[in-house]
């Protein structure tokens, strides 16, 4: 179906606003609860409990230089970083990194643009090339696409709907931000470009099922372990002239990637392999398995808190054996995609009720759909929760 997503049967920071200040009546406020942004702060409890016997120091006369390895085609990473990403690869199973070239950026939000540059650039072609998603698709896919108003490359909206011939670049999430579906490309044609960004590929989230073998990868530590804030995300690519033009640019972009950022990246991916080990430190959890139990917790509550309204649709998975944990496990996404009754402007219903989501609308899809983040803190999820199993009201209904 075209123009609209399907809905599978089977399917800014978060934050809670600084103490409110009572009103004249004596009542205090609600908090407003803004779960508009994935801000994954929710992983913060386990790193104070790994804490400070864990942090990296990074000496004064340490990373001077521009330069990391003049060895590699992307001479600024981190040889360190390099070993760190592919042992957890190895060790998680969700990606080959075999025959492929490592790309570190400022995030992969730095890589896709890379990515869109390198694809576009080697087309030589003089119309811009362009670039689809299908609908619901993140919804930052359109603004990093269009914000410069390359003559490289043109957002051209839903995937589905695309039927232009030519080249074109398909970004394919999965699982996919918002609504956690696992993806494959849906244009399928000969002349098709396909960027596999797979910032949820990692066990918390859903099972992995084999490792991915796609021409470009991209991950991020801001999802996989919560470090958000470091800008660290990495490409994995397969063609050496396509990485070549995306190492090109962020050259030209930010002359490479902070090494400090790096360095700090690399330690938090050794902890964390150390931490999947049998042999791993008594004080130290399996990550993975922590953060799945606490991803299947919170939609635990989520479900519990909707289970007698009428008012909300909360999507369910099935259930996928995943070879990380030799178990048979639910996906449990890192935003709920929660549809309301027909003709609700879901937004706005839940502005009303001081909780700030994400409008359907952005992601390609209606208003009647928002995307709220589970990803935030626990006290900040608890009041959601808490805030949702009291809303019954309709808000606007047409
Ligand atoms: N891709 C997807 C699907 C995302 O959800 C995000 C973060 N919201 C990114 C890329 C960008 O992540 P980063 O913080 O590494 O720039």
């Amino acid at each position: 179906m075209c123009g609209k997503y399907i809905v599978s049967k089977s399917p800014k920071a978060s934050s809670v606003s600084p103490v409110p200040q009572a009103t004249d009546n004596g009542h205090q406020p609600q908090p407003i609860i803004n779960l508009d942004h994935g801000d994954p702060t929710m992983y913060e409890s386990y790193w104070k409990e790994v804490g400070q016997k864990y942090s990296v120091t990074i000496p004064v006369f340490q990373s001077l230089s521009y330069f990391a390895n003049m060895k590699n085609l992307c001479w600024f990473l981190e040889p360190k970083l390099e070993e760190e990403i592919k042992t957890l690869h190895k060790n998680v199973g969700n990606a080959i990194t075999e025959n492929r070239h490592i790309i570190v950026g400022t995030g992969s939000s730095q890589l896709i643009l890379a990515a869109l540059y390198a694809l576009s650039d080697s087309l030589n072609d003089p119309n811009p090339v362009s670039v689809v998603s299908a609908a619901p698709y993140y919804s930052s896919y359109p603004e990093i696409t269009d914000f410069l108003r390359s003559q490289l490359y043109k957002w051209s909206g839903d995937a589905r709907c695309f039927d232009k011939d030519g080249p074109y670049i398909e970004m394919v999430t999965s699982p996919n931000n918002p609504d956690g579906v696992i993806r494959k490309p849906v244009v399928n044609r000969a002349q098709g470009m396909v960027v596999h960004d797979l910032a949820y590929y990692w066990p918390q989230y859903t099972a992995i099922t084999s490792p991915a073998d796609h021409d470009i990868m991209l991950f991020t530590v801001s999802k996989c372990t919560g470090h958000a804030g470091s800008r660290i995300g990495w490409a994995l690519v397969r063609d050496e002239n396509i990485a070549k033009k995306m190492v090109k640019f962020i050259e030209i972009n930010t002359i490479g990637v902070s090494k400090e950022a790096q360095l700090r990246a690399a330690n938090i991916l050794e902890i964390i392999s150390l931490s999947c080990q049998k042999q791993r430190p008594r004080d130290l959890d399996n990550f993975f398995e922590h953060s799945h139990q606490l991803m299947a917790e919170r939609w635990k509550k989520l479900r519990n808190a909707v289970k007698n309204n009428q008012l909300f649709y909360v999507p369910k998975f099935p259930n996928h054996y995943c070879n990380f944990t030799n178990e048979f496990t639910e996906t449990y996404p890192g935003f709920a995609w929660i549809k309301c009754k027909e003709g609700v402007d879901c937004e706005k219903l839940f502005r009303e009720h001081k909780i700030l989501t994400r409008s359907g609308k952005r992601f390609g899809g209606d208003a009647e759909y928002v995307r709220i983040s589970m990803l935030s803190r626990d006290e900040e999820f608890d009041l959601f929760v808490q805030r949702l199993s009291t809303i019954h009201g309709t808000g606007n209904q047409n």
